[in-house]
């Protein structure tokens, strides 16, 4: 069994605030194996970009060569994960709203996606690894032992959001406000045609809306322990 979890490779996708990061965090200490967030590496490249100041309408082939010669650092300290680009702690950076409003020019851009896709596919190859994005089950790892689609109602995923914010001290931020930005997100990412987020032919649904973090969480770890078993 610990020879299969160490190269068992586990593809979590779904829209905006369904729960991937958390939950596919915590199956990954769980299963003792290593987590990827491969948004954190679409954020790190509009980061750049927007620090570098290249323009979204008209440098999208200067900001494809930067993100081709950038690397892209993903890695775990004290319990936290953290976002290296060319060196440089981004952690914090990735997460502001100008870097998720502009997301979806870098999102969509068909070379770039290949970049990612293949920086992604280098970091789970051997296995023991579980990622969770958009396209995860589709393109990047369509042979994935394990496929889960993480969904919410547009109105529970606003909340959650909105909830994180407040935690981290911003109560600016209206409902209405997280809410049109998840449906605008979740527009962008469902519509483009390079790597929309789709769910698998064969991956499992699960609807979280009415879960908890720990409810799903044990419901991933029961997926995986009765294919193990059996
Ligand atoms: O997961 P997170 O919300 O941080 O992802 C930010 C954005 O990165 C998503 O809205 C999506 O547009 C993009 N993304 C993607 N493909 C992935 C992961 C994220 O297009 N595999």
């Amino acid at each position: 069994m610990e020879k299969e979890k160490a190269k068992m490779i586990i593809a979590i996708d779904g829209p905006a605030g369904a729960g991937k990061s958390t939950i596919a965090r915590m199956v990954a200490k769980r299963l003792n194996i290593l987590y990827i967030d491969t948004g954190a590496m679409y954020r790190a490249v509009t980061y750049l970009a927007i620090e570098k100041k290249f323009s979204f309408q008209n440098e999208m082939d200067k900001i494809t060569k930067m993100a081709g010669e950038s690397e892209i650092l993903l890695k775990e300290a004290d319990g936290k994960y953290l976002v290296f680009i060319n060196g440089k702690n981004v952690t914090e950076e990735i997460r502001t709203p100008e870097v998720t409003k502009n997301i979806s020019y870098i999102a969509s851009n068909p070379d770039i996606r290949e970049i990612m896709v293949k920086m992604q596919q280098k970091l789970g190859e051997k296995g023991g690894v579980i990622l969770e994005g958009r396209d995860i089950q589709t393109v990047v790892f369509p042979n994935a032992d394990y496929k889960i689609y993480l969904d919410a109602s547009p109105e529970e995923r606003a909340d959650r959001r909105l909830k994180d914010f407040e935690k981290k001290g911003n109560k600016n931020v209206s409902f209405n406000d997280v809410l049109k930005s998840i449906n605008e997100r979740d527009h962008s990412d469902k519509n483009r045609e390079a790597g929309p987020l789709k769910m698998a032919e064969d991956a499992i649904y699960l609807d979280t809306t009415k879960l908890s973090i720990e409810e799903v969480v044990e419901k991933i770890l029961q997926i995986i322990n009765k294919n193990e078993i059996s």
